[in-house]
């Protein structure tokens, strides 16, 4: 017997997706993406990703995409820098390359989705299908019809999800940030000197509840974010008009006018404004359980950027779910199987990895975001919650109280200094 899936949304979850199904090579397994852009070139995909061994490299390297990967990382792009409004920084990487690099190389998300659009057959895409809701027979509606007859529909539809909506009644909380994103082109030229800084990596720059934030991005232009602590609907309060960007960066420099001129550059220097509201799903979020559907990504478990970890637990979740599936496919009921044992089991663990992954944000957006003094009062806890994230073996009695004194005594000593 046969599994037929359907895969709403072909974002860089549902595209894993997508692509480790298409690598099980099974001829019982049937999967459509629906997608509701037009087509691959509806829209610019904004701006670079890091990707972690465990979580999103694993996932390439199951997809048999490692190869075709490594043509288009960037390990220089590990360089970074998080520093204050003032420009102190409190701690600075250098660029890497494969040898020296730390295990979370930067793909342009341009270059990842057009890789994974490419890894499948484009007749597994429907572009065009934007859905409007599931009924209670698991119809799907689309804007321009419908389609059923799924044994498993996976929503992979990113932060405002309609196949969440068939599993729970729970929407996205406004994290309370909201801002601007901006692109410098050709920054090497246009602003030297921000290009400098950036040094083909990241600045993440926080004081007073606010942030820059600076990415290069592989074309030679800068992908530019300024948060700032919002009320829910400042969008539709705006004091300066929505489409004029010269009104839109004085408003920003406004926000940001006790900043370091190399900061404020980026603002300056900057073009393309799009507003922006960080919304996030509570952290530990679940559903019930319904067979023949589930959720995957954004749709999951949304947070906010402050980890950088939202693409990777969510190719993380295509993983896991495509080995599921994979084991149900050996099953002579793969449709039963299915919903009956693995749903279950994969999505257990991804409550719990989700909820890993929710919490580790919530903090580092707490923390950066929210404290009095930061990013100098946070930055030791700071690295120490990173480090301790990814290094499971750093919590042993031992290794913790360790790197926790070494961390506390550096920045003691570095705060004295700067
Ligand atoms: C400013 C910012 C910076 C970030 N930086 C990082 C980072 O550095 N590292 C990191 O790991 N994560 C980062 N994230 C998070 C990351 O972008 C998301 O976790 C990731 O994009 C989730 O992928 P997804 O495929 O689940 O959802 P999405 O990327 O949202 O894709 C969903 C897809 O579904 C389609 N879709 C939506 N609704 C429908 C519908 N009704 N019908 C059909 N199709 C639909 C959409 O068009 C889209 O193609 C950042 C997020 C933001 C906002």
């Amino acid at each position: 017997m046969s599994l037929r899936i359907a895969i709403i949304g072909a974002g860089p979850v549902g595209l894993t997706l997508a692509r480790l199904l298409h690598a099980l090579n099974k001829p019982n397994l049937e999967v459509v993406v629906f997608e509701s852009e037009a087509s691959r070139y509806a829209r610019q995909q904004g701006g670079t990703l890091d990707l972690h061994p465990d979580t999103g490299l694993a996932a390439l390297k199951e997809a048999g995409l490692w190869d075709e990967f490594k043509t288009r990382v960037r390990y220089d792009g590990e360089a970074l820098i998080i520093c204050d409004k003032k420009l102190v920084k409190y701690l600075s990487l250098t660029p890497k390359d494969e040898q020296s690099s730390a295990g979370r190389p930067e793909i342009d998300r341009s270059s990842l989705r057009e890789m994974l659009l490419d890894s499948v057959p484009s007749e597994m895409i429907r572009w065009g299908f934007r859905l409007r809701e599931i009924d209670e027979n698991r119809n799907l509606i689309f804007d321009h019809g419908v389609e059923s007859g799924f044994d498993l529909i996976v929503g992979a539809d990113g932060a405002w999800s309609k196949i969440r909506k068939y599993l729970s009644d729970e929407k996205p909380h406004y994290s309370g940030i909201g801002g601007y994103i901006f692109h410098i082109p050709n920054a090497e030229e246009r602003a030297p000197e921000a290009f400098k800084l950036t040094n083909r990596g990241s600045v993440f720059s926080f004081s007073d509840g606010r942030s820059i934030m600076s990415q290069y991005i592989s074309d030679g232009s800068l992908y530019v974010n300024a948060w700032c602590p919002l009320p829910e609907t400042w969008r539709e309060n705006l004091s300066h008009d929505a489409d004029d960007t010269e009104a839109i960066k004085k408003w920003v420099l406004d926000q940001f006018h006790d900043w370091h001129p190399d900061l404020v550059d980026f603002i300056k220097l900057a073009e393309q404004p799009s507003s922006s509201s960080l919304y996030e799903l509570p952290v530990g979020w679940r559903w019930e359980s319904r067979p023949g559907v589930t959720l995957i990504g954004d749709a999951a478990h949304l947070m906010t950027p402050f980890a950088g970890e939202g693409v990777n637990v969510g190719m993380q979740d295509s993983l896991m779910l495509s080995r599921a599936i994979g084991k149900a496919l050996e099953s002579p009921d793969p449709a039963t199987q299915f919903n009956t044992t693995e749903l279950v089991n994969f999505e257990e663990d991804l409550f719990v990895r989700g909820e890993r992954v929710t919490s580790l944000t919530k903090d580092m957006m707490n923390w950066m975001m929210f404290s009095d003094g930061s990013p100098r009062s946070v930055i030791d806890k700071y690295i120490l919650r990173i480090i301790t994230f990814h290094d499971k073996g750093v919590r042993d009695y031992l290794r913790y109280p360790l790197l926790k004194g070494s961390l506390k005594s550096w920045y003691f000593l570095y705060r004295l200094f700067h």
